[in-house]
């Protein structure tokens, strides 16, 4: 007697298995034909992925776009201006409640795990506070990592690293950093070396925005990589965005990825918001500003896929669908062959938990029962359709329902033909 069934659904490697729940963990991946449960959901001809997660995020500041203005030039650099003047103004509340309700649509979308930036530079660290209370609320569906991040540079700004500190010390996860804001490229690879020291003092893992710019020069990833190896990190660093790797030599890139690889530096592009923010400075041709995802994967890099933003000052559009990320990645970087479409798949899931270390993740028995059953025949499919999330379970708990999408078709000159759509295809099955 299981607690919930999942039945006859594709799992996203194209097995067909039922999912038998107990409590809050998978207790049976198999054939369950013959057994009983309290609820059974029939997934029957639809895929069932373990949750979305979302590798880099900014929940502080996010569903605040227009708030007090919005961000004309569409660049970075206007973005963390426009940020500053909404620091000065926002409360905790506001940010608790903004949180809680971005959760809410997470929580629909299937998006269960999320590493948030959050950031250091205010002496009242009242984003931290409220950050820490919205870990607290959402804790029973969503695992919310913070990342200590000071946004206007932990050199530059003159009291970001104590702030920073005390920030750990409140219990933020993860440190973060900013080196292509700093003033200078020495200050920029002092900031790595300090911030990768008191990760690997306190034990913390590392996930710094490296080089979001498109200055091939800015070569902070090196260090990154360089500290990662010198202070035995390997395997707990990330640089998020690196899309100044997008214009750098080739010859020094031959050179930089046997590095990163060497150091276990997991990499994160944010798709959506590099092909926005980055090239504004270009006339044509124009750069794509995504850094090099095929690359590095060939190089036996990890990458994930992030979403970086949602109607904050640096991007107006969002709506917490990974599949969106993950689509708009696969078209920025060419990454249209059927193993590199089902890889986007895998990089918004299994690869993102690896990345941040989400624990029990999957879907096998003893892991964590949270799973969602897309409305798509296959992970190629449910990139191409943004499939409906017909059911996300959390901890063993149905936490959302959406029906499916059915158009009816009334077609003049075509009676009867063909009724009701979904756009289903068999294209990508097998
Ligand atoms: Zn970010």
């Amino acid at each position: 007697m299981f607690d919930l069934i999942v039945k006859g659904g594709t799992l996203p490697d194209g097995t067909r298995a039922d999912i038998g729940i107990t409590g809050d963990r998978i207790a049976a991946v198999d054939n369950l034909d013959t057994a009983a449960a309290g609820r059974v959901i029939d997934a029957t001809g639809d895929l069932v992925s373990p949750p979305f997660v979302d590798p880099h995020f900014h929940m502080d500041a996010t569903l605040s776009y227009g708030t007090p203005r919005i961000n004309a030039s569409g660049t970075l650099l206007e973005g963390i201006a426009l940020w500053g003047e909404l620091k000065e103004i926002v409360t905790i509340d506001d940010m608790v409640a903004r949180g809680l309700e971005y959760c809410d649509w997470a929580a629909s979308m299937g998006l269960l795990a999320i590493r948030s930036h959050v950031d250091t530079c205010d002496d009242r660290l009242l984003g931290v506070q409220a950050m820490l209370e919205l870990r607290e609320k959402v804790r029973d569906y969503i695992d919310l990592q913070l990342v200590a991040f000071p946004q206007d540079g932990v050199f530059r700004d003159p009291t970001a690293m104590d702030n920073t500190i005390r920030a750990l010390d409140m219990g933020v996860d993860v440190v973060g950093g900013i080196p292509h804001f700093e003033r200078t490229m020495a200050d920029g690879a002092r900031s790595v070396t300090a911030l990768c020291e008191i990760a690997a003092q306190r034990g913390l893992m590392v996930d710094m925005h490296c080089d979001e710019t498109d200055d091939p020069m800015s070569r902070h990833i090196e260090t990154l990589a360089y500290e990662t190896r010198r202070l035995g990190l390997q395997g707990r660093v990330v640089g998020s965005h690196l899309t100044s790797m997008h214009s750098m030599d080739n010859y020094y890139v031959s050179k930089l990825l046997p590095l990163i690889a060497e150091a276990q530096v997991a990499a994160i592009p944010n798709p959506l918001i590099n092909i926005m923010l980055q090239g504004r400075h270009d006339s044509f041709p124009k750069r794509r500003g995504l850094t090099r995802v095929r690359e590095m994967q060939a190089a036996g890099i990890d990458v994930g896929w992030g979403q970086d933003c949602v109607l904050d000052p640096w991007y107006s559009l969002g709506t917490a669908d990974m599949l969106d990320v993950a689509f708009m990645g696969l078209h920025v970087a060419q990454m249209s062959a059927p193993d590199e479409m089902r890889r986007c798949f895998d990089m918004v899931t299994e690869t993102n938990a690896r990345i941040i270390g989400v624990r029990d993740y999957g879907l096998r028995v003893g892991a964590t029962a949270s799973l969602v059953v897309l409305d798509a025949g296959n992970p190629i499919e449910a990139l191409r359709l943004r499939a409906t999330r017909l059911c996300v379970v959390a901890r063993g708990k149905v936490i959302a329902e959406t029906p499916r999408a059915v158009a009816q078709l009334s077609l003049p000159g075509s009676p009867g033909r063909p009724g009701r759509l979904r756009r289903r295809h068999p294209a990508h099955n097998g």
